[in-house]
């Protein structure tokens, strides 16, 4: 690959000189991977403290029961779906998420980086990213084709496996300037399965052309909605690759 100048158009596709674009990436990149690796530290412990919490405080609790699809379907992967699932999106019994009920109730005084962490996962929604560009190192460009969101996401794992054009059905936290997937799909998807899922995410959110607002991929029932399909999907794959060949 030949050496892109300054003042070249970054290669990334943003349309910015690279100059002003990712080689401020390469420059940061790692302070950027420690940041992101203590935020997902911070992450993983509140959510196990929320799990451990959740079944005496919140009423009708269960990460197993209602899971959008079988807890067993993608064993120990489907974790990084579910769990995140079941705190910040699942309502038990049509009331508050786990999350919004820990952080009304302060079982113990949380500290700053504890409290960006539950922000941030709030704020937080399941898309269909659609990588455009990939790099520097880690980076990932990322289109969300249900609320037409662009980001640069780090993740060391993703950034190793996915293609220009695969689809990851996602969860992005996001700081200020820094964003990183919190809770994926365990499986890449394609350009075809993507269709499906806007379709379905159409249909549930009641959005019939344009933009899906964010606050509606939130929601319980669209996020149930949507890994159900994710899942459908993956299985019709799986079965099309079984079968013999005629
Ligand atoms: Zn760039």
């Amino acid at each position: 690959m030949s050496k892109v100048g300054r003042n070249d158009a970054c290669p990334c596709g943003s349309e910015l000189k690279y100059k002003q674009c990712c080689a401020l990436r390469v420059d940061t990149l790692t302070a950027d991977k420690e940041r992101v690796s203590r935020l997902k530290g911070r992450d993983v412990d509140l959510i196990k403290e929320m799990l451990a919490w959740a079944p005496g405080n919140v009423a009708g609790f269960s990460v197993y029961a209602n899971a959008p699809i079988p807890w067993t379907s993608y064993s120990n992967a489907a974790a990084s779906i579910l769990l995140p699932w079941a705190i910040f999106h699942s309502r038990p019994l049509g009331g508050g998420t786990v999350a919004e009920a820990y952080f009304a109730s302060e079982p113990r005084p949380l500290t700053a980086i504890e409290r960006t962490a539950l922000d941030i996962q709030r704020r937080a929604w399941l898309g269909a990213w659609a990588i455009e560009a990939k790099g520097p190192g880690p980076w990932l460009h990322v289109r969300c084709a249900l609320t037409g969101q662009r980001k640069a996401v780090l993740d060391t794992i993703a950034s190793q496996t996915v293609q220009v054009g695969d689809v990851l059905l996602a969860r992005v936290v996001e700081l200020p300037d820094l964003a990183t997937f919190a809770g994926m799909f365990p499986r890449v998807l394609t350009a075809g399965d993507m269709d499906r899922i806007v379709a379905v995410a159409r249909e549930v959110t009641r959005t019939a052309t344009g933009a899906i607002a964010p606050a509606a991929l939130r929601d319980d029932a669209t996020v149930s909605a949507l890994i159900r399909e994710a899942d459908a999907v993956c299985a019709a794959a799986d079965a099309e690759q079984d079968a013999p060949s005629a």
